[in-house]
């Protein structure tokens, strides 16, 4: 079987770890300090704060900019949960726009006509690895006076106009096992400015800057040593994986080109967290159940949009017609750094068999 995407973990990494645990310094200490300016000079950005995974780096990402009851926060319902979640765990509401049926990421042109007097903020996803249109955006939160808060979980090193996404607003990363790298569980938030970097310390640390003095009621969001000494051994890989994602990619759209399948967005910033096609709906079981008996693992990114889903009942009459469009006819190849050539060519020829 060709999995849809396995940590690449070496002798590096083990013996990072080993040596957190012969220090006994296992929760937040030096590693996660050294990895959090190494992850900064890497985005070329003034913070970088190390949270216990991606979900709350946008946690604390939405109180660091004081978002909180009465404010709306634009994002897109075509996502993972983990985007709109923590905008309702600090009480604000998801207010959802379309997407760009091309790029699947939230389209730009539709943002203005939802901003209400209660937008206080942004949150574009760079979905599947593919950055969105940052200077449309900058240019609307300006005009509005929005804070951006970039969900780049899927994004590490993605790039819009050759800037790193992340370096726009307050980037906000994951490193669940699945994504381009890994720390096990574990997140990142970057941004520039100085007291939202504060704030957002003091936030995952109980609201303390002090020791056992706290001046607001905040969490535990901070990240080990020993997912941090993972973190700085992946980091120094990843310019590695991202090479070997994009000429993955860049195989499957030559080779699938002139097919019945649609291949992604060309974009030289992209770094394939997923390569997504999209077949026709009525076509697309047939071709995911060609490729299980091939022994090629597929996975759909997303079935069901966010404001479909039935935690967010509130919101399920509403009709964003593209992403619901995407649900259906959206599914993924493996394209991870653990592939081989070989393996390229079988996935290409076995869906050949299926969409002439
Ligand atoms: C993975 C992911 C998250 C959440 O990250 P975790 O580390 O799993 O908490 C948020 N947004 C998107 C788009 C993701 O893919």
């Amino acid at each position: 079987m060709i999995q849809m995407g396995k940590p690449l973990l070496g002798e590096e990494e083990k013996k990072a770890v080993l040596k957190v645990l012969e220090s006994g310094m296992l929760a937040q200490g030096d590693e996660v300090r050294l990895f959090e300016e190494e992850f900064a000079s890497f985005l070329g950005v003034k913070h970088a704060i190390a949270t216990s995974n991606g979900t709350t780096a946008l946690h604390a990402a939405l109180l660091g900019h004081g978002i909180g009851e009465g404010d709306e926060v634009i994002t897109t319902p075509f996502s993972f949960i983990a985007t709109a979640s923590p905008i309702s765990a600090v009480r604000a509401t998801p207010v959802f726009v379309d997407i760009d049926p091309e790029t699947f990421c939230i389209n730009p042109d539709s943002i203005e006509s939802s901003i209400t007097d209660r937008t206080k903020a942004i949150i574009p996803v760079h979905l599947f690895g593919k950055p969105v249109d940052m200077t449309s955006i900058m240019e609307i939160a300006q005009k509005y006076n929005l804070v951006v808060i970039e969900d780049a979980a899927q994004a590490h090193g993605a790039q819009h106009n050759g800037v790193y996404v992340g370096s726009f607003g307050t980037g906000c990363f994951s490193f669940y096992p699945t994504k381009n790298m890994t720390t096990g569980e574990g997140g990142m938030i970057s941004t520039n400015n100085d007291q939202v970097a504060a704030t957002i310390r003091k936030m995952i640390n109980h609201g303390s800057e002090k020791k056992y003095h706290h001046s607001c009621i905040g969490h535990n969001f901070r990240m080990t040593n020993i997912a941090a000494a993972i973190g700085r051994e992946q980091l120094r890989k990843l310019e590695r994986f991202t090479i070997q994602r994009r000429k993955n990619a860049q195989f499957f759209s030559t080779h699938l080109h002139g097919t019945t399948i649609t291949t992604p967005h060309e974009d030289k910033g992209h770094v394939f967290h997923q390569y997504t096609l999209r077949v026709s709906a009525e076509k697309r079981n047939i071709v995911l159940s060609h490729l299980k008996e091939k022994g090629i693992a597929t996975s759909i990114f997303y079935p069901l949009p966010i404001h479909k889903q039935k935690a967010y009942n509130i919101h399920n009459h509403l009709y964003y017609p593209e992403a619901e469009r995407a649900a259906k006819e959206v599914f993924s190849i493996p394209v991870h750094p653990g592939i081989t050539e070989q393996e390229r060519k079988y996935i290409v020829d076995s869906i050949k068999e299926v969409a002439k």
